[in-house]
């Protein structure tokens, strides 16, 4: 459990992720690093991050505001401006320290300043290690639409560090742990039985480390997203519809990531069994692991056509037609599966019962 290759990376975990950063550091010769920070991350991450830096390099902090609303190209500019005061250069890199905002953010604004500058990502938390720390997908949301702007572009090296987690709010941990049985679901009903025992999130670093190397395999096989890689949209497509509409909706409270594609993962679960064959007696597993973990969310039939709408500009819409990735089976996917406009409704009503 130290260290695995991506495309043209490595992720570097825990014990050995601080001196490949601290060799790297030592051998590239960077004119100046900077290190993207929210004020979360600046608080509890960058005093425990700096402490195991033994290189004597010239850094700059740059602290944007913590949240998915700040997760737009304002911001990007901003940050480019900084960099650009600074005299940031083709010879500086970018350290990411955040959650999948800082990195998603950060990895678009290095790839595009001065047409790209080296950048390293060290996420912190539990969503962002075990689902952003692969596959290169750097951007931005446009309004409420998610990831309309970005690149797919990969940083010079990940660090997966789990005692960032100690600071994490216990709904931060449960939002990223939803990746993770996603990675169950899509790839291993071994995997899945072993989340379905955890009952505290601490102590995760062994299903950290397969969860990264599970997505790992697949964004290795596709790297741009023409057939495997679409496994992973898997409770993406309404779960992404469900958050837009709560990011802009005044009625609800936000809700996160993790929450949204839990929900996402009930609905097209249901479409699976209606779709592709998954089993009564599985998507009642899934519905129950996922009840059991995450709030129960009330959706007028007033939301739900507003959710609907959203779908429209998903990325995985293609030549208008939306595409699903539906499970045959615990482990078992579907790609490319066209749903019936009448089983969307017919999916809220089985999450809503
Ligand atoms: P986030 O970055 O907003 O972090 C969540 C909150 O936790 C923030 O308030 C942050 O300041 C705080 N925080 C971060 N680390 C902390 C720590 N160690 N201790 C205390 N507080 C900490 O959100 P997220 O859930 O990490 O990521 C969600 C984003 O990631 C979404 O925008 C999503 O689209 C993106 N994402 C990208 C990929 C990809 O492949 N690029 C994959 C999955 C998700
Ligand atoms: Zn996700």
């Amino acid at each position: 459990m130290d260290s695995i290759t991506s495309s043209s990376y490595a992720v570097h975990f825990n014990a050995v992720a601080y001196s490949m950063l601290n060799e790297h550091l030592e051998n590239a010769n960077y004119s100046k690093v900077f290190i993207l920070v929210d004020e979360n991350t600046h608080e509890y991450c960058l005093p425990k991050f700096m402490s195991n830096i033994s290189v004597a390099c010239e850094f700059e902090i740059i602290e944007i505001e913590a949240g998915e609303i700040h997760k737009n190209i304002e911001t990007c500019s901003q940050v480019w401006e900084v960099l650009s005061e600074l005299d940031a250069d083709r010879k500086s890199l970018m350290i990411n320290l955040g959650g999948g905002v800082i990195t998603d953010l950060g990895g678009f604004v290095a790839s595009t300043f001065k047409r790209g500058i080296d950048f390293i990502n060290v996420p912190t938390t539990l969503l962002s290690m075990v689902d952003a720390s692969v596959g290169g997908k750097t951007g931005v949301d446009l309004g409420p639409l998610k990831n309309q702007v970005g690149v797919i572009n990969q940083p010079i090296m990940v660090l997966v560090v789990s005692n960032f987690l100690e600071t994490l709010e216990e709904r931060q941990l449960q939002s990223g742990f939803a990746e993770m049985l996603k990675h169950g679901l899509l790839k291993s009903m071994e995997y899945w039985e072993q989340l379905k025992n955890v009952t505290s999130y601490t102590d995760l670093d062994a299903l950290i480390y397969e969860s990264v190397v599970m997505k790992n395999e697949v964004v290795l096989q596709d790297p741009t997203e023409q057939s495997l890689r679409k496994i992973l949209n898997y409770g993406h497509t309404l779960g992404h519809a469900i958050e837009s509409y709560f990011l802009e909706s005044d009625e609800h409270e936000l809700l996160l990531h993790g929450e949204a594609i839990a929900i996402g993962m009930i609905l097209e679960a249901f479409l699976s069994y209606k779709l592709t064959n998954l089993s009564e007696k599985e998507l009642v597993d899934i519905k129950k692991e996922f009840s059991s973990r995450y709030k129960k969310v009330d959706f007028s039939s007033e939301d739900i056509k507003s959710i609907l709408e959203l779908l429209k500009f998903d990325k995985k819409n293609s030549h208008g037609n939306i595409n699903f990735v539906l499970l045959t089976a615990i482990g078992e996917t579907a790609i490319d599966v066209q749903v019936p406009h009448e089983l969307f409704k017919e999916s809220f009503e089985y999450y809503q019962e």
